[in-house]
């Protein structure tokens, strides 16, 4: 039975993911009254801090775990308690072809990786082309950036702002692959630029559809220098000071609501399992902060889109100590600071994508690894942060909602197995002997497939960024001023990672949403 609309609100905001908290703070600031509905029982979607562990204080980034694209605008707006620490390795990447006993090593300091090139035997060539492409890249960033919290500019009109039209071919409008075997010749220099490209998108780096080249645009754009930082307190820090600023704006948040339809300027949802359907009315807006195939649903539409498709696993481990390397010249605390890249050659990664292109889990799954705990103890309790524990989170690409899809119990095990098999790959003693264990005796370990995180958090194919990520302009001249926020609906606007210029712990769809509504008011 459905009760009576029990109350109406200037905003209802289907979601509390971080983008959702932020458009509430933005408009109850403005003097909306909003209403957030999250369906889980605490907020923050895929940017949360959570004990995954039983036994052990340990809180960590579950799903999103690296901070680039939240603007320092938005932080300073409204006045978020945020603390993210610049890593000074970047990235380290084992060679395979010297049996991982060498490596490339990318620090935030120029000197370290200059040496680095020379100690890996990428050459010198590859060192200058290394340089002269992350000098072009910063320019690049630079403009770009600060367009995403912009009205959506035409296509020409970025190209003019990035003034930089080598660059522009090579990020988007040659496939990625191309692009840049046109600027380096080594495989594993490449394979560490094309991680960037392949993060959470099932997609190989010569594909014409370019869906590598925005993910990897994302990438490399972050708060105008493409770096990735470490949230202090982990990822659910940022949803937290977002909840605040949504709540100090007078915003209304609850949780365990689940929104079963969305239509002529009504939410119904349901409070609790088996709870009654309320329903509650939005006088000016409605923002969705669940993807758009999912808002395709509680319209009662059919998908407006290709279904998603994840291409990730997703690994938590707490872990005893630092495994040891097999490359004896760098220490695991540098190497794992940074992204670690696994058997990530370009190569490597074309081999992967062929593999799981014809349904196979890629023997060798390229993997990125990083330890939260290196740069910020915080995340642990007294008793394991004096100990020499260390969280690890692993990354798997290439491994796509399909493989998932027949045996998702049996897949999970085969794929996590293959994913560490590929990290063992690189050290020089089993992973397994450095992970903690519970009383039970069972390891501190878990995996995600994309069908656990559509389950967990709603994302439809358990895409990490709602949908296939779009270019940060206008694609169609009836967007250009807009603010790629907008549905087929006026009184409906996206304000999660599927808008565009989403995807990533950004909050800009979140802002931009409510700069759309504020603006139609
Ligand atoms: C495993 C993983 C790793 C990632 N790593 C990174 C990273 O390191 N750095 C980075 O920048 N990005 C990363 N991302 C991407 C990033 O986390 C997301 O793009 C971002 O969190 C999206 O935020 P959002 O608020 O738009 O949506 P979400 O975080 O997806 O939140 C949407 C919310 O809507 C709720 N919801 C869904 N349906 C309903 C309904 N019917 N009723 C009520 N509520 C509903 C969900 O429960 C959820 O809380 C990662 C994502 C994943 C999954």
């Amino acid at each position: 039975m459905i009760a009576p609309r029990a109350a109406s609100y200037d905003a209802v905001i289907v979601g509390g993911g971080h983008n959702g908290l932020a458009a509430a703070a933005y408009l109850g600031r403005a003097g909306w009254s909003c209403l957030v509905l999250e369906r889980r029982d605490h907020l923050g979607g895929a940017a949360v801090s959570e004990r995954a562990f039983d036994g052990f204080d340990a809180r960590l980034s579950r799903y999103a775990y690296l901070v680039s694209l939240l603007p320092r605008q938005i932080i300073d707006e409204l006045g978020l308690r945020v603390r993210l620490v610049r890593r000074s390795v970047v990235s380290y990447t084992p060679d395979p072809r010297a049996g991982a006993m060498s490596g490339l090593l990318i620090c935030a300091d120029e000197h370290a990786t200059g040496a680095a090139f020379g100690r890996s035997g990428a050459g010198d060539g590859e060192r200058r082309a290394w340089f002269a492409f992350h000098q072009a890249l910063a320019g690049f960033a630079r403009r770009v950036f600060p367009t995403l919290t912009e009205p959506l500019r035409s296509r020409a009109e970025l190209r003019r702002i990035a003034a930089d039209d080598e660059l522009w071919e090579t990020i988007v409008e040659l496939p990625l692959g191309v692009g840049l075997q046109r600027i380096f010749a080594d495989d594993l220099v490449r394979g560490v630029l094309l991680t960037d490209g392949l993060i959470g998108t099932f997609a190989a780096a010569g594909d014409d559809h370019l869906r590598q080249n925005r993910c990897f645009l994302l990438h490399v754009i972050g708060g105008g220098t493409g770096a990735w930082d470490v949230p202090v307190g982990g990822m659910g820090a940022i949803s937290d000071a977002l909840r605040d600023a949504a709540l100090a704006a007078g915003a209304e948040l609850r949780t365990g609501s689940e929104v079963t339809a969305i239509g002529d300027g009504e939410v119904r949802f349901q409070h609790g399992d088996g709870g009654a359907q309320r329903s509650v009315g939005a006088r000016r807006r409605i923002l969705a902060n669940v993807a758009p195939a999912e808002l395709d649903r509680l319209r009662g539409r059919r998908p407006t889109q290709a279904a998603p498709q994840g291409a990730q696993l997703k690994v938590n481990l707490l872990l005893a100590r630092l495994p040891r390397l097999r490359d004896a010249l760098v220490a695991p605390e540098q190497a794992f600071s940074g992204t670690f890249h696994v058997n990530e050659t370009a190569a490597q990664l074309q081999a992967a994508y062929d593999e799981a292109a014809v349904g196979r889990i890629p023997a060798l799954a390229p993997c990125d690894a990083y330890c939260h705990t290196l740069s910020d103890r915080s995340i642990l309790g007294p008793q394991l942060a004096a100990s020499s524990a260390q969280t690890m989170t692993l990354f798997a690409l290439h491994m796509p909602t399909q493989l998932f899809a027949a045996e998702p119990e049996r897949a999970r095990a085969a794929a996590l197995q293959a994913t560490l098999r590929s990290l063992d790959s690189v050290l020089a003693e089993p992973i397994e002997d450095c992970i903690l264990r519970g009383a039970d005796g069972a390891p501190c370990i878990e995996a995600r497939t994309p069908l656990d995180l559509e389950r967990e958090l709603r994302l439809p194919g358990g895409n990490i960024f709602h949908r296939d990520l779009a270019w940060p302009f206008a694609e169609d001249p009836d967007e250009v001023g807009r603010w790629g926020v907008e549905t087929d609906d006026p009184a409906i606007l996206l304000c999660g990672a599927g808008a565009r210029r989403g995807g990533g712990v950004s909050a800009i769809p979140g802002r931009n949403a409510a700069m759309a509504a504020l603006a139609g008011a």
